[in-house]
């Protein structure tokens, strides 16, 4: 009898199961006016482009992390840990959070009163206060505060800002519950929050706003356009992350999907559990 050799089954890349992903991906629709989109007239940054960019994170540089500014209450501070938690599921890194920098101490360059809102310049807090501290094997600097911030004279506020080349950025939560953390908002902070801080931090790792699919690298103008983004990147720019942090695919989404689950995210939930059954499907 003859022994028929058996092939080696081919073994899928990430990048493959990736291609698959891209089955829930969601069209664009075409832009209002007012959005981003229709303001902003931005270039495609494809994956080839981005690896030509040649930015992949070694793993000597280990840790992201937190600078919270500003004096914070109980459950601010727990929305700072939930987003600790966000981060090390999101990045597969280690995320530490630096004892608090308090606002009082930052001169009339750094801050304005805006129509009667206090407001702190974001680039303040990336070039004066983040820039200058140096910890160990860091990877990047992400400030997260409750004041509210903005960028340059000219713009009334900003969620959040970040700059790829001093990896320094922040993201603000103050306009998430209107300045009134409670209970009742708690999970809809906590979805923004984790939004504007991965949406920055992924800028920093040189990932450009997506202009291919609705995803979380979406630029948004306002609270409107934030909360339609989804907490999910299609599957160009997870292709991007995992090239740079070199990630595991399906562990993250299972982790991912356990803190939305965890956390009572259940429109995040709904993606993530969408993405898991492809993924299970096909490794
Ligand atoms: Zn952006
Ligand atoms: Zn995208």
């Amino acid at each position: 009898m003859n022994q028929q050799i058996k092939s080696k089954p081919s073994t899928l890349t990430k990048y493959d199961s990736i291609k698959f992903l891209s089955k829930n991906d969601i069209k664009l629709n075409d832009p209002k006016a007012w959005e981003w989109r229709g303001q902003f007239q931005e270039e495609e940054q494809s994956f080839a482009d981005f690896r030509s960019l040649n930015h992949k994170i070694t793993d000597s540089l280990k840790v992201i992390y937190i600078y919270p500014i500003g004096d914070f209450d109980s459950l601010e501070n727990q929305l700072i840990i939930a987003t600790k938690d966000y981060l090390s599921r999101f990045y597969q890194r280690k995320i530490v959070i630096n004892s608090s920098f308090s606002t009082k101490a930052i001169p009339e360059k750094g801050k304005r009163n805006h129509y009667g809102k206090d407001q702190i310049l974001a680039p303040y807090i990336l070039y004066e206060m983040l820039e200058q501290d140096n910890p160990p094997v860091s990877l990047l600097k992400l400030a997260v505060t409750n004041e509210d911030i903005y960028p340059k004279e000219s713009w009334n506020y900003v969620f959040g800002l970040a700059n790829y080349k001093k990896s320094v950025g922040v993201s603000s939560f103050h306009r998430f519950s209107d300045n009134n953390l409670k209970e009742s908002n708690f999970s809809q902070t906590l979805s923004r929050l984790i939004k504007t801080s991965t949406h920055e931090i992924n800028h920093m790792l040189k990932i450009q706003h997506c202009v291919k699919a609705v995803c979380l690298m979406n630029g948004a103008n306002n609270l409107g356009e934030l909360d339609g983004r989804p907490n999910r990147l299609c599957s160009e720019c997870l292709a991007k992350l995992t090239w740079s942090l070199d990630i595991k695919l399906k562990n993250r989404k299972m982790l991912l999907n356990r803190y939305f689950l965890e956390n009572k995210l259940l429109s995040d939930l709904k993606h993530t559990s969408q993405d898991l059954e492809i993924l299970k499907e096909v490794n």
